[in-house]
């Protein structure tokens, strides 16, 4: 042996215990931890945190007199009598009677002549599973079972026994077993413990040695309910720490970012006054206050990180060209970009209008651009010429260079996950630093989960709308009363209104029962022939798309037929009227986002959504919400409790949607006593922070590239 060797600093147990490799437990081959990684389960403290989806009772054995259908239960009696047979497909049955002297039926629709044989009558036997009520009462179908000695003590257990999250390729059986032998190598609770001692005082929490031994093998005394619940004190001090891992995490990716610096900008407000003049408008107080925040943000050597929210209409686009021509001021290049080449298109039409008369030059650059247009658009960028450069994702993809990006500017619409926002971080910058972001988003979230999907963001709100828009106003109405509709939008539009029309669906389909835009199109254009009715939708080109846009925003047409794909941005105030057809087909933030067209301008607004009966209970409540209010706010909760989290932020893959116990919803409580705990921990003690988030997120953290 080396002396190097001999010389390494004794590792710390954790490090030992914890962090050793899956391999060192017994029965972890290469195979099985193939499997086994291929879950995300590589150390020894992995196993610790896959934790039990639910329990199984075998503590006990009930009296089949008292079996009630649905609720699991472990029963023990003789087999009275076994019938082989096959109706339909093969099938066993086994009577099985107890000292209550009620009977149970044993269904198995795959069994072995082996198993057959086993079913001898009058021998004991013991099953675990869940009755259901058959036809000849209450039955269990595929239980677990074993026999038992003729006489004498049978063993139960007594603990519970937890059924994990399967992993493919390592059956359920060795899987609880190699959780068993890494739940062996816990160390001391004082050795384990990352929590501040005061911390578990205040809340009463136990160590996390004693929680994960309560998780995983609870006793026949814990309170079931509460574990079944998700609200034992166990799994609350579980939550508590994965939320304050997670949150650490985005802290930390966030000063790692800051650490990388920016250039302050710093220039006057000559161009911004010039453009207040034209808009033809006054900022709202609250476009103000935003506006001075960004301001603050981009004079300082750090990179701007901040969240702009601001419900539908409520004006982003005004502030971010304001703040666009304060970096255009000091001389810095501006990127805007928008989730979809129909919303950057409107992007580069407001941003041409406000911009180019004050002598800025705005340049297109998207995915689908010819040859010729792209390179001249490439060297504008990188050569300084383009001062606001306006896109899609495009933007960010490899080559695009840029002499002096000084602020990057994310129409998030919600479309845009994490991982956008950092490639975006890795692109920018000369060299080492990196440049100012904004990133605006439609989808109002919730304060709570707004602090833990974007800890690594400052955020603004704009919490009022432009004055004198009148709320829009929605009905609800059957599908069966699309001709009284369609009466209504002729007099509409004969009296100089716009109206949309969206559908869910592009061409008639076998598989959903839903109107379809292109049949819509034809019969609209047929009933109402003095009418001018256009049609977008997804599949079209992009020049086709625009044009049909502009039209509907020249007022050359009246009636716009269209799928979904004007849900996003899309900005035309003198449209007044819209109806969505299948309404129930839609969740409440597209709704949102699909109302928010109209009631833009200053005329009343009216939105129809016509719904095909009967309705489910969680479409019945996502409609009734959308005509109990318009608050982007009321709705996102809403939302966030039909739905989930995962859902709402259109960010499955940033891991939110997959903590591994808590929940944001039920565990909202915890989250203020998160942020403090990670504004302490990172101050006092960064070493214990980064354990934590190794522990918990490490190899999310690394996803990430920080
Ligand atoms: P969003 O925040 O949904 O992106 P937009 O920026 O598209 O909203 O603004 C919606 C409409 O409101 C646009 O027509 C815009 O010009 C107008 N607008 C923005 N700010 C104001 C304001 N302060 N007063 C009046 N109209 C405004
Ligand atoms: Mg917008």
């Amino acid at each position: 042996m080396s002396k190097a060797i001999h010389r390494k600093p004794p590792a710390p147990a954790l490090a030992v215990t914890g962090e050793a490799p899956l391999s060192t437990l017994s029965g972890v081959g290469p195979r099985a931890a193939e499997k086994l990684a291929a879950h995300g389960l590589l150390r020894v403290q992995d196993l610790w945190l896959h934790l039990p989806l639910r329990y199984e009772d075998r503590t006990r054995i009930s009296p089949i007199r008292a079996l009630q259908p649905g609720l699991p239960v472990q029963v023990e009696g003789r087999v009275e009598a076994v019938e082989r047979g096959f109706r339909f497909r093969p099938m066993l049955q086994v009577a099985v009677g107890d000292d209550s002297g009620a009977t149970l039926v044993l269904r198995f629709f795959h069994f072995t002549g082996a198993q057959v044989a086993q079913f001898v009558v009058g021998r004991r036997v013991r099953a675990y599973g869940t009755p259901r009520l058959g036809r000849n009462g209450l039955e269990i179908a595929h239980p677990s079972y074993r026999f038992l000695a003729d006489d004498g003590e049978a063993y139960l257990h007594d603990r519970l026994d937890p059924v994990y999250p399967a992993v493919e390729g390592v059956g359920a059986g060795a899987l609880r077993r190699l959780i068993g032998l890494a739940l062996q190598r816990l160390p001391p609770a004082d050795e384990l413990e990352l929590l501040p001692p005061q911390v578990l005082r205040e809340h009463k929490l136990p160590s996390l040695r004693d929680a994960l031994l309560t998780v995983h093998q609870p006793t026949s005394d814990t309170d079931l309910l509460k574990l079944a619940a998700g609200i034992h004190p166990a799994q609350q001090r579980l939550a508590l720490e994965e939320l304050l891992a997670y949150q650490l995490s985005l802290r930390r990716q966030r000063m790692a970012v800051r650490r990388l610096g920016a250039r302050p900008i710093v220039a006057n407000d000559d161009l911004a006054d010039a453009l207040r003049g034209r808009l033809g408008f006054a900022p709202t107080v609250a476009q103000e206050r935003v506006l001075r925040e960004i301001h603050v943000d981009i004079e300082r050597d750090e990179p701007m990180l901040r969240l702009l929210q601001g419900d539908v209409g409520s004006g982003k686009t005004a502030v971010a060209a304001l703040a666009a021509l304060r970096a255009v001021a000091a001389g810095r290049q501006v990127a805007l970009m928008a989730p979809t080449e129909l919303l950057a298109e409107q992007h580069l039409a407001t941003f041409r209008a406000w911009l180019e008369p004050l002598g800025v030059s705005v340049v297109w650059l998207a995915g689908k651009l010819a040859a010729r247009a792209r390179r001249e658009a490439l060297a504008a960028i990188a050569d300084g010429n383009a001062q606001v450069v306006v896109g899609t994702h495009a933007l960010m993809q490899e080559g695009v260079a840029f002499a002096d990006l000084g602020l990057a500017i994310v129409d998030e619409q919600h479309r845009f996950g994490v991982h956008q926002r950092l490639a975006l971080r890795d692109k920018g910058g000369d060299g080492e630093r990196v440049p100012h972001q904004l990133v605006m988003t439609a989808t109002p979230i919730p304060r709570t989960l707004a602090m833990t999907a974007y800890a690594d963001l400052d955020v603004s709100v704009i919490d009022e709308l432009p004055p004198g828009r009148t709320p829009v106003q929605t009905i609800a109405a059957s599908a069966e009363r699309r001709a009284e509709l369609i009466e209504r939008i002729r007099v509409a539009c004969a009296e100089g209104r716009q109206a949309y029309w969206v559908c869910t669906i592009i061409d008639e389909s076998d598989e959903i029962q839903a109107q379809s835009a292109t049949a819509l199109h034809v019969q609209l254009a047929e009933q109402l022939p003095e009418l001018r009715v256009g049609f977008v939708h997804g599949r079209m080109k992009p020049v086709e798309k625009q044009t049909v846009m502009r039209a509907f925003k020249d007022g050359d047409l009246h009636l716009l037929v269209a799928t979904t794909v004007i849900e996003v941005g899309v900005d035309v105030p003198r449209a007044s009227l819209m109806v969505i057809e299948n309404a129930e087909r839609l969740g409440l933030a597209q709704l949102h986002q699909l109302r928010g067209r109209v009631g833009r301008g200053a005329a009343a607004s009216t939105c129809v959504l016509l719904y095909q009966p009967p309705l489910s209970a969680m479409a019945r409540q996502r409609i009734d919400t959308m005509r109990q209010t318009t608050d982007g706010f009321v709705i996102a909760q809403k939302d966030l409790e039909l739905r989930g989290p995962g859902e709402l932020l259109g960010t499955r893959q940033t891991g939110l949607a997959q903590f591994r116990v808590a929940d944001l919803i039920r565990d909202a409580a915890l989250l203020p006593h998160v942020q403090r705990l990670a504004d302490d921990l990172l101050g006092s003690d960064p070493v214990r922070a980064e354990r934590l988030v190794a522990r918990w997120v490490g190899g999310a953290e690394r996803y990430a590239g920080v």
